[in-house]
């Protein structure tokens, strides 16, 4: 038996942490808040419906680059069919009837931009421009070979090499947010859509590599929902030995002489080890776990001021219909908003689950709404729990109104209804302040050098999206894949990777 390791989260770090953790010797046990694998990525089953409210898309979903190696290694591209996508997502402006669908013809987006901005052919071309010099690449590793304790220059300079024909796509006007970069089109409609083909904080660059990997078919949907993409993990973690304990939630990680030994659960009971490897949320391991010892003004500074992802109300309803030929993903500028607490809801993200026949019975569809949202609001009302059932219900009514614009009759063939808040997703994967992909993806943080050790504990090491800013699959399962690197380089043995 080789050393114990205890990790804390199954989620999809946790996972992977584990899965190469146990390929390289250790041996290791997952003890998990929830009842089933996972975190976020998160299937529910509601009657007859299955609702994902996980993973929208899957990069790098097409065998040759090394993310979809990784996904191999990990089981879970041999037990996945990723599907095509035909349009990434269609836009509608509500008050003005207008129309744009994102589609792998690059081309044609451009076109229909400058057909929405006439003045703006500079900027759009910039963008294409962009997202075609990407197009080919095998950005997925990017910054992500090896972790921060490991990368030496030399491994930097390598990275560099490989992308010295992108360069001047990720400096300059590339860096700035998407929302500042748009923030002079006089067109509301095309700054709506340039903000929203994926968060409006994240850096140009990051939307071109976005754009590119379309035409390259490198963006998938997954077929069984994330749910069918997350159990080959934990069914491989636990073919290499593994071991996870469901409804174990971690209170206190025990140190001795600066010296991570174990896990005090809830309800008291202590396990040892010989290495603790934290996949949970970052504030309350640091700050709770262990208490707030182990830090220097970095990590103050990232917990003070660095902001994290905004949370998310997502509505599902079960629908007596089918859907045909809608596409998977909508962005919708309200003509007539509404309120949510303190803050105004002006656009809704509509996802149509039509696309595989897992999530609902025959000739019937689930199709979910969300907007983001504010904590404060949903964790208050969660109080009373009369005041939290009826502002859900309300909030479902709501939306409901809207998409009956869309698709007239709806309202009669729902089914099923279901509202997940941001305290639905704090309550199952005790993340801050339901901060579902952990920090906000601004230029500034997504590019950051995230330690996976605190500084003078020893024998602990951290993976997940507090670790790898913007989080996503690749990152996450890659931060896992880091911990082991980590565990072995400080044992001094060679690392290595299997494949079922
Ligand atoms: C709606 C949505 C859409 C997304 N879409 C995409 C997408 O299209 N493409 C993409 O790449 N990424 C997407 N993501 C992001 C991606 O899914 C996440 O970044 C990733 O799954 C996070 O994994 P993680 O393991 O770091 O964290 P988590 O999933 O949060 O896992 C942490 C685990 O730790 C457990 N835990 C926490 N505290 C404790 C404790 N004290 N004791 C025991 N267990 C504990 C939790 O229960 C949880 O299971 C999306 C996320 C969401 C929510």
């Amino acid at each position: 038996m080789g050393e114990s390791v205890i990790i804390i989260g199954a989620g999809l770090a946790g996972l992977s942490a584990g899965c190469y953790a146990q390929m390289n010797g250790y041996n290791t046990h997952i003890y998990e808040h929830h009842t089933v694998p996972g975190g976020v990525a998160a299937c529910w089953k509601r009657e007859r419906y299955l609702i994902d409210g996980g993973i929208h898309f899957i990069m790098y979903c097409r065998p040759g680059s090394e993310v979809y190696e990784m996904y191999q290694q990990l089981g879970m591209a041999q037990s996945n069919r990723f599907l095509e996508m035909g349009t990434y997502v269609r836009f509608e402006d509500e008050a003005g009837g207008r129309r744009l669908e994102v589609t792998p013809d690059l081309d044609r987006l451009a076109e229909d931009l400058m057909a929405l901005g006439p003045h703006e052919t500079r900027l759009v071309e910039e963008l294409i421009a962009s997202a075609r010099a990407t197009q080919g690449m095998d950005l997925g590793t990017l910054g992500m070979d090896d972790p921060p304790e490991l990368m030496s220059p030399l491994g930097w300079l390598r990275q560099m090499w490989a992308m010295r024909g992108l360069v001047r796509y990720f400096v300059g006007e590339y860096q700035r947010p998407i929302q500042d970069y748009v923030s002079g089109v006089d067109d509301p409609f095309l700054r709506f859509v340039l903000e929203n083909m994926f968060l409006p904080d994240v850096p140009v660059w990051f939307l071109s590599m976005l754009l590119g990997m379309l035409p390259d078919r490198q963006m998938g949907l997954l077929e069984g929902g994330s749910l069918g993409f997350v159990l080959p993990i934990e069914r491989r973690y636990k073919d290499l030995g593994g071991r996870i304990t469901y409804r174990s939630t971690v209170e206190e990680i025990l140190v001795e002489g600066d010296r991570a030994t174990g896990v005090r659960l809830s309800g008291g009971r202590k396990e040892r080890s010989d290495v603790v490897i934290s996949a949970a949320d970052g504030y309350s391991t640091i700050f709770g776990m262990l208490g707030g010892r182990y830090v220097d003004r970095k990590i103050e500074t990232m917990y003070r001021e660095w902001e994290m992802v905004r949370p998310m109300v997502m509505i599902s309803y079960g629908v007596a219909r089918a859907f045909a030929g809608e596409p998977w993903l909508s962005m919708i500028k309200l003509e007539k908003p509404f309120e949510v607490g303190c803050e105004r809801i002006d656009g809704l993200m509509l996802r149509i689950f039509n696309y595989s026949d897992r999530f609902a019975p025959a000739g019937k569809t689930v199709i979910q709404a969300g907007f983001e949202t504010e904590w404060d609001h949903w964790s208050d009302l969660h109080e009373d729990p009369a005041a939290y059932d009826s502002e859900k219900q309300r909030v479902a009514g709501e939306v409901l109104q809207r998409l009956e614009m869309h698709y007239p009759g709806l309202s009669a063939l729902v089914e099923m209804t279901d509202v997940a808040t941001p305290y639905t997703t704090w309550r199952y994967t005790l993340n801050r302040r339901g901060a579902y992909m952990g920090w906000l993806p601004t230029p500034g943080v997504i590019t950051s050098v995230v330690r996976r050790t605190l500084p003078g504990l020893d024998r602990f090491i951290m993976a997940g999206q507090w670790v790898m800013p913007g989080g996503g699959v690749p990152g996450c399962l890659y931060s896992g894949r880091h911990a082991a690197q980590i565990l072995c380089h400080k044992d001094g043995k060679a690392f290595v990777t299997a494949k079922p």
